[in-house]
């Protein structure tokens, strides 16, 4: 009885398609863990949206991805001589480095690369000055595109204003520019005032998660114990504080459980992972990640591995044995044990 993922499939895929529908540009983001739901599924997806290319993280995700989907593959994460890349004529290759691009070609006859400018996220990318540098040097390599990476959104429209005049000067052979958290409506302005580029949008959160009433994530109750005051259960000998029911139900560190709470609660967030940290956890105290009964029920120790105690006290209804209860979790942190498509 392992921790789920139930997706409608219909509300899903009717969801994939409006965003494909409305940015015609999308280019579909594969990375880590899939956004829970898995990189095959992903590039398989990707594939029936009718993409022609993806972008994945790291350059190990490839060989998740390269049999499912028949395109071209952007990798996210720059090239760099020392760690693991792929050669391939489907693979496109980020550079944000002179030394770097050197590197490849050293590697590659006719590299396919992305030159990726730096943007106030201040990650990876060539200043304004290193592009217009490696731009006079790029002989042999099929430059595909500028990429920017922006800070979630909104408000990167005025960024993105500077940075493609940057790209203009700098006289890079392409006309194509890959951004990321910018709006439809924000792309929409770049176009209208630069109709000459091709702007090429990566959405991967937005894309498979952006509609969460189709994913429902359930663990399973895997024993119920009721408790009396004073009781002692758990790893660490606990005495309960007060009379109830110890419910033990799947999912723990391992699937991502509680290491980061809840999405988008911070109070919460920030109280779990203090539990998780500490071991200081007290019956009833710590709000999981678990709703019984339309509440969201307390840890009654931080997370075990693969399974979590939490504690109902007397009044709440108990599941039983077998029951699914759902969760909130944190899609990017969550190992499911399956995910299951409707
Ligand atoms: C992860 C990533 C994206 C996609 O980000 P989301 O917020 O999941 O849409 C786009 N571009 C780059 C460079 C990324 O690393």
């Amino acid at each position: 009885m392992p921790l789920l993922l139930h997706v409608d499939g219909d509300r899903w895929r009717a969801h994939l398609r409006d965003v494909a529908t409305n940015e015609p540009g999308l280019v579909p983001v594969a990375k880590g863990n899939g956004y829970g739901l898995g990189l095959g599924r992903l590039a398989r997806r990707a594939e029936w949206l009718g993409s022609d290319v993806l972008a994945v993280g790291q350059y190990e995700e490839l060989e998740h991805v390269a049999t499912r989907f028949p395109g071209d593959m952007v990798v996210l994460t720059p090239y760099r001589a020392e760690l693991p890349s792929v050669h391939d004529s489907r693979v496109i290759h980020t550079i944000g480095r002179a030394d770097d691009l050197a590197a490849l070609r050293e590697q590659e006859a006719r590299s396919r690369v992305l030159l990726e400018l730096r943007t106030s996220m201040l990650r990876h990318g060539f200043t304004a000055e290193g592009l217009r540098e490696v731009g006079r040097g790029l002989d042999g390599v099929k430059v595909e595109g500028v990429s920017m990476h922006f800070p979630l959104g909104p408000g990167n429209l005025a960024e993105a204003r500077q940075l493609l005049d940057v790209v203009v000067g700098a006289e890079v052979p392409t006309k194509r520019i890959w951004v990321s958290h910018l709006s439809n409506d924000e792309i929409g302005q770049l176009r209208a005032a630069w109709p000459d580029l091709e702007f090429r949008n990566r959405i991967g959160t937005q894309l498979w998660l952006g509609d969460r009433a189709a994913l429902r994530p359930r663990a399973s109750v895997l024993d119920v114990h009721p408790i009396a005051k004073g009781g002692v259960y758990g790893y660490r000998r606990r005495h309960a504080g007060r009379s109830g029911t110890v419910l033990v139900v799947s999912g723990g560190t391992a699937h991502g459980i509680g290491l980061e709470a809840p999405t988008g609660d911070l109070s919460v967030r920030s109280r779990a992972r203090t539990v998780v940290r500490s071991g200081l956890a007290s019956t009833g105290r710590v709000r999981s990640p678990y709703f019984i009964g339309g509440q969201q029920a307390a840890f009654a120790e931080p997370p075990h591995m693969q399974s979590s105690m939490i504690f109902l006290p007397d009044g709440v209804p108990v599941p039983q044995v077998g029951d699914e209860i759902p969760l909130q979790v944190r899609f990017t942190t969550t190992t499911f044990d399956d995910v299951l498509i409707d």
